[in-house]
C-alpha cells in the first residue's frame, strides 16, 4: 500500500501522484512522508527527470497532516515532535532547493504542484515549498491552512513560508484565522500562481520551460526583504506590535496557538530562512506540548468526527430522510426547514394559517438572497432548494413523510394535539420528534400511539448557524427513532449528540447554572465588568450577562418559574430571581427590547452596562480575585456535565465534550468540560469544588463521582474515554 506514485513520461517530467489507498481524501502520515522523500530523492537523482509535478489521484489534493497521527507524536516526548517536524522540514526544504548548488543555486529541477481541489493544512505547505502552484477552476475547492482552528499552527514550514511570501500582514488571517479561500481568491491573495483549466497540463508545461531563476525562492535570492519589513523595520514595528495586541485582545490570552505562532513569525523574521524553520519547529513542538492542543484536537477533530460518523449509533439500516413534515413554522421551524432542504429533503412546513407558514418558507428566501448577495449561491440553487418547502395548513399534506419535527408552542396541550393530528397521516413506520427546549420527552410520548418511534431533536438556535444538535431519548424510544434522529442530523451536516430525557436534558441544563452564576454575582455587588471579562477570559465567548440578554430575561424568568414550580421548597436560585424579575418588571427583557444588563441604542448595538444595575446592586467595595470568579463560572458548567454523566443523561464523555463546545461555546481551549477538568486533575478538581460549596453553597459541591474520581488519581478520559460507557 503506497500513498505515493512515480511516473516518468516521454518529455522527462515525473508525475507524483498522491493517492492514499482506502480514503476519500488525501491525509499525510510519517509513513507517506517518507515515502515522497524517496520518490524526490530518486527523481533528482535521475538524469532522464527534467522535471517534477506532485499532484493527486483523487478529486482534491489533500485535507492536512493526519491529526490522529499528531496526537499520536505527542506520546513520544517533545523530542520526538520536535525531531518529527524537523524531518518534514527536511523534506520540503529538498523540494525547494530541488537539488541546485546551495552557493550558486543554480542546477536545480523545477517542480509544480497541481492541485484538482481542496488543499488544506500540509496539502498546501508542501505545494508551498514547490517552485509553482497551479489550481483547478473549481470554485469548490478550499485552499488554506487552519491548523489554528483545532489549537496548533502550520508548523510544516507554512507560518515561515507564507510570511516570508506575504509578508506578516498580508498572512495574518490565513494564520491567525484559518481563512480558507477558493482558488480565485486564493491567487488574488498569492497563496498560489495559477488558476487553470487542467492544472496537470499547466504544471508539466510549466516545468519543461522554467528557467532556473524560476526555482529560485525570493528568500532564498540575494537581498531578500520581507514584505511590509522585519520587526526592526519601521513599518513592521508596527505591524507586529500592531499583531501583538489584536492577538491578545482577541485571544485574551487562552489560545496558546495564537501566541506561539507569532513568537515563531517575530523571532524567525529576524534570522536566515533554515534557522526560521527551527524556531517554527521549537514553537510548534511548544503547542503541541501544551494541553490545550492535544484537548483540542481530541474535542473538536477526532471525536467531533467520531460522533458525526455515527459513533453512538444502534444498528440498523439506512434510516435517511426522504420526505420531512415541520410543525410550527416559527423561528425554529422555518431554520429546521431550511437546513433540511438544503440538504437535499422535500419539506412539508405546517402552521396553522397559511401566512404564517408561508412566512416559515419567506425565511430561506431571506437566507438564500443574502448567500447569493455574498456569491455563496446562485438563483437556480435558490429556486431547488425553495421548491422543495411547500407550505401548509393542510395536516393531509404530511402523507409519505418518514419523519416529523414538530416545533409548535412549547405548551404540552398544543404539542398533543399536534402529535395526534400528524400520526393519523403519516406512515406506520415514520419517526416523531419534538424540538421542545424544556418538556419532558417521556411526557410528550404519552401522546403519541407509538412511543418508541417518538425522541427528542433539539436545535439551537439559529438554527442554519449552530452545529450542535442534541437527539433525546425518552424511556420508551427505541433505537431505530435513534438512527433516524442520527441519520437525519448526518444529512444536514450537523454534529449529533444523543442524551437521555431529564430537565433541560444536556446543553441547557449547564449552561444556565453559567447564566445564573454571573446574575447572581451581580447580586453580591461583584462589579459587572469583572464578571464579564472573567468569563472571556477563561476563554468564553460571551460573559453570562450578555448572554442573558442574548437568550431574554423573559424566557429566563419563564423558566425560573417553571423550574420552582417543580421544584418547590427546594428551588434554589432565589438570588438570581431576585435579580432578574427586576429587570423584567421594569420591561428590561434583553437585546430584543434594547433594554437589558447591557443598554442598546436604536439600531441594537450594546454600549455600556444599564446604570441601573449600579443603583439597584451596589459594587461592594472589596472585589474577589479574578480566579474565584472564572472558577464559580466555570464549576457551575462543569459539575453539572459531571452531574448529567453520573446520573446517565450523558453516556458518553465524548459528547459531554464536544456538545458543549458546539453547543454553548465552553471555553474551546479546554477541549470541553471534562477535558478542562482532566487538566486541573480529578484531586484538585474536588478541592476547589469543596472550597467553593463552603464558601458559596451546596450547588459547588464535588459529586461523588468526581470525589470518587479524585480518590483513585483517575482521569474521566482514562476511565470514560475513546467510548466507553458511563456505567
Ligand atoms: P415560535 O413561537 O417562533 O413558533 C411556533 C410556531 O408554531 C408559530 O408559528 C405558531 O403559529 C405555530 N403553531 C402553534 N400551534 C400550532 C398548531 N397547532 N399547528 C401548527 N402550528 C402551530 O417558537 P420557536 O421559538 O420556533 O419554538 C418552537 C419550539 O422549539 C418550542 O417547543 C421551543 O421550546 C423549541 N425551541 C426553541 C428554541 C429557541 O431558541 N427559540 C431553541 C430550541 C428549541
Amino acid at each position: 500500500m503506497t500513498d505515493f506514485t512515480m511516473q516518468k513520461d516521454a518529455d522527462g517530467v515525473a508525475i507524483i501522484t498522491w493517492d492514499v489507498p482506502g480514503k476519500s481524501m488525501n491525509v499525510l502520515s510519517l509513513d507517506g512522508a517518507a515515502e515522497l522523500n524517496a520518490l524526490i530523492d530518486h527523481a533528482l537523482a535521475d538524469e532522464a527527470v527534467k522535471g517534477i509535478v506532485i499532484t493527486s489521484g483523487k478529486a482534491d489534493f489533500a485535507a492536512g497532516m493526519d491529526l490522529n497521527v499528531i496526537a499520536a507524536m505527542k506520546d513520544g516526548g517533545a523530542q520526538a515532535v520536535f525531531d518529527g517536524v524537523m524531518t518534514l522540514h527536511r523534506l520540503l526544504r529538498k523540494i525547494e532547493l530541488a537539488g541546485m548548488d546551495p552557493k550558486t543555486k543554480k542546477g536545480g529541477k523545477p517542480i509544480a504542484s497541481a492541485l484538482p481541489g481542496t488543499a488544506l493544512g500540509i496539502g498546501l505547505e508542501l505545494p508551498l515549498a514547490t517552485h509553482r502552484i497551479f489550481a483547478a477552476e473549481n470554485p469548490k475547492a478550499k485552499i488554506g491552512l487552519p491548523e489554528i482552528m483545532v489549537g496548533i499552527f502550520p508548523g510544516a514550514g507554512g507560518t515561515t513560508r507564507l510570511v516570508r511570501k506575504l509578508g506578516a500582514m498580508g498572512a495574518a488571517p490565513f494564520l491567525l484565522e484559518g481563512k480558507l479561500s477558493d482558488p480565485a481568491k486564493a491567487k488574488a491573495a498569492g497563496l498560489i500562481d495559477a488558476v487553470v483549466a487542467d492544472p496537470l497540463q499547466a504544471a508539466r508545461d510549466w516545468v519543461l520551460q522554467a528557467s532556473e531563476t524560476d526555482l529560485v525562492k525570493p528568500w532564498d535570492a540575494k537581498g531578500y526583504k520581507m514584505p511590509g519589513g522585519e520587526p526592526y523595520h519601521p513599518a513592521g514595528f508596527m505591524t507586529f506590535v500592531g499583531a501583538s495586541a489584536m492577538v491578545h485582545g482577541k485571544t485574551l490570552g487562552v489560545y496558546p496557538a495564537a501566541k506561539a505562532l507569532l513568537s515563531a513569525v517575530y523571532e524567525g523574521a529576524m534570522v536566515p530562512f533554515d534557522t526560521a524553520l527551527k524556531i517554527e519547529a521549537r514553537w510548534f513542538t511548544n503547542v503541541l506540548m501544551n494541553p490545550s492542543s492535544t484537548a483540542m484536537i481530541r474535542s473538536l477533530f477526532i471525536n467531533k468526527e467520531a460522533l458525526e460518523k455515527g459513533a453512538n449509533r444502534p444498528e440498523a439500516p439506512d434510516q435517511s430522510v426522504r420526505k420531512v413534515g415541520i410543525l410550527g413554522a416559527g423561528m425554529m421551524g422555518a431554520g429546521i426547514a431550511y437546513v433540511s432542504a438544503m440538504a437535499g429533503i422535500e419539506v412539508v412546513l405546517i402552521d396553522s394559517t397559511q401566512e404564517a407558514a408561508e412566512r416559515g418558507k419567506s425565511y430561506s428566501t431571506g437566507l438564500l438572497d443574502k448567500a447569493i448577495s455574498r456569491r455563496k449561491s446562485t438563483e437556480e440553487k435558490k429556486v431547488e432548494v425553495l421548491a422543495r418547502i411547500t407550505p401548509s395548513t393542510d395536516y393531509a399534506d404530511l402523507q409519505g413523510c418518514d419523519l416529523v419535527v414538530e416545533a409548535v408552542f412549547e405548551d404540552p396541550a398544543v404539542k398533543a394535539e399536534v402529535t395526534k393530528r400528524a400520526e393519523a397521516v403519516i406512515p406506520q413506520d415514520a419517526i416523531f420528534a419534538t424540538n421542545t427546549s424544556t418538556l419532558p420527552i417521556t411526557e410528550l410520548a404519552k401522546a403519541s400511539a407509538r412511543p418508541d418511534q417518538f425522541i427528542g431533536i433539539h436545535f439551537f438556535s439559529p438554527v442554519d448557524k449552530m452545529l450542535l444538535v442534541e437527539i433525546i431519548k425518552g424511556r420508551e424510544t427505541g433505537p431505530r427513532a435513534v438512527a433516524k434522529a442520527l441519520d437525519f442530523v448526518r444529512q444536514i451536516r450537523k454534529t449529533p449528540i444523543v442524551v437521555n430525557d431529564a430537565r433541560f436534558f444536556y446543553a441547557n441544563r449547564c449552561i444556565i447554572p453559567y447564566i445564573n452564576e454571573g446574575i447572581r454575582m451581580v447580586a453580591e455587588g461583584v462589579s459587572p465588568t469583572l464578571i464579564e471579562n472573567a468569563a472571556k477570559m477563561t476563554g468564553m465567548p460571551l460573559g453570562p450577562l450578555q448572554l442573558v440578554d442574548e437568550t431574554s430575561i423573559d424566557l429566563g424568568v419563564k423558566i425560573a418559574k417553571a423550574t420552582k414550580a417543580a421544584m418547590g421548597d427546594a428551588y434554589p436560585d432565589g438570588a438570581v430571581d431576585a435579580v432578574i424579575f427586576k429587570l423584567a418588571d421594569q420591561g428590561r427583557l434583553g437585546r430584543k427590547t434594547k433594554a437589558g444588563f447591557y443598554d442598546y441604542d436604536e439600531a441594537g448595538k450594546r454600549q455600556g452596562f444599564w446604570s441601573g444595575l449600579a443603583t439597584e446592586w451596589p459594587e461592594a467595595d472589596t472585589q474577589p480575585e479574578l480566579t474565584e470568579i472564572q472558577h464559580r463560572l466555570m464549576f457551575a458548567q462543569s459539575l453539572e456535565a459531571v452531574r448529567a454523566l453520573e446520573e446517565g443523561v450523558l453516556e458518553d464523555i465524548r459528547e459531554g465534550d464536544v456538545g458543549a463546545i458546539l453547543g454553548w461555546g465552553f471555553a474551546p481551549w479546554s477541549g470541553g468540560p471534562f477535558g478542562w477538568l482532566d487538566m486541573l486533575g480529578a484531586p484538585r478538581a474536588a478541592e476547589i469544588a469543596g472550597r467553593l460549596a463552603e464558601k458559596f453553597g451546596p450547588r459547588f459541591a464535588a459529586p461523588q463521582l468526581l470525589r470518587d474520581m479524585a480518590a483513585k488519581g483517575e482521569s474521566f478520559y482514562g476511565r470514560f474515554g475513546a467510548g466507553k460507557q458511563a456505567a
